[in-house]
């Protein structure tokens, strides 16, 4: 892609909530919706954009992929409908027409696991988060195995020395809180995706990164029910980065409180069912 891209737009949405419970467990999060806007790049229909010489605007035309990697026709899988309607759901960001952003559900979405400080206990616990997110999504996630990629507040969405040519994966790191310093005092996990646009058009989700405190989660899978709470502190944070914002309703997963670790809710199902029917993006 030679594109343009601005980047001087503010980050936005960092809304970092911290709240306790009688378990002692804090999320911290969402941790970032960045935003990055193409310009003079190629629009959806495949005609070239306007041009705008002289914004500010910075030729780095090789933080893009190639764009519509992998992406399909229409969605890859079928999200489970939720059980229960419920409306006890809120969403990062908003498109204009009124539509959550969300990622494509007609492509894979990859991701990697930091796993060299992951506590004893914890080994399948991301992989099945992220089947139930897959399934309250529809998105067909890929491991792409171990990554030794340290998180970063200012993660490259576009990685090509260390992922190819392709946006870089999701990023799930077992971290510390002096390697993250988001998860400093008692906040146990921060999550969050960035998404781009063409020219104030449509958003989509293109990459994401979640930060787990591995210290305290060893802590507290040393305690009985710990993995349904560490569970619980995974699937919150990959909430987020798929979208979902806190809510007020302390029934939800996505209430800022770890309450009863009985993982997602209605609200959760929701929210999440409405993120997987996002548009597929084979402009990006
Ligand atoms: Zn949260």
């Amino acid at each position: 892609m030679t594109a343009r891209i601005l980047r001087n737009v503010a980050l936005t949405a960092l809304i970092a909530v911290t709240a306790f419970t009688a378990a002692g467990l804090f999320y911290g999060d969402p941790r970032f919706v960045g935003l990055f806007e193409f310009r003079n790049s190629t629009v959806p229909n495949g005609q070239a954009a306007d041009q705008q010489p002289g914004t500010a605007a910075e030729t780095v035309g090789s933080d893009a992929p190639p764009p519509g990697l992998e992406e399909q026709d229409s969605p890859l899988g079928t999200a489970d409908e939720p059980p229960v309607p419920s409306d006890s759901f809120k969403f990062l960001a908003m498109n204009d027409d009124g539509t959550p952003v969300g990622y494509s559900p007609c492509r894979p979405l990859h991701y990697v696991v930091n796993a060299g400080l992951a506590p004893a206990g914890s080994e399948n616990l991301v992989e099945e988060a992220v089947g139930t997110i897959a399934r309250a999504t529809g998105i067909r996630f890929i491991n792409d195995g171990p990554s030794t990629e340290a998180p970063s507040e200012d993660r490259d969405p576009y990685q090509p020395e260390t992922y190819g040519e392709r946006w870089a994966p999701l990023l799930i790191s077992w971290t510390t809180p002096e390697v993250s310093p988001k998860l400093k005092g008692q906040v146990i996990g921060t999550g969050g995706s960035t998404h781009y646009s063409f020219d104030g058009g449509p958003k989509t989700f293109v990459t994401g990164s979640l930060d787990l405190d591995a210290p305290q989660i060893a802590g507290e899978l040393e305690r009985p029910e710990g993995s349904a709470y560490a569970t619980a502190v995974i699937l919150h944070e990959l909430s987020h980065v798929m979208g979902l914002e806190h809510v007020d309703d302390p029934l939800q997963l996505m209430y800022p409180e770890i309450g009863t670790p009985d993982g997602l809710a209605a609200g959760d199902l929701n929210g999440l069912y409405q993120l997987g029917r996002a548009a597929c993006r084979k402009d990006l």
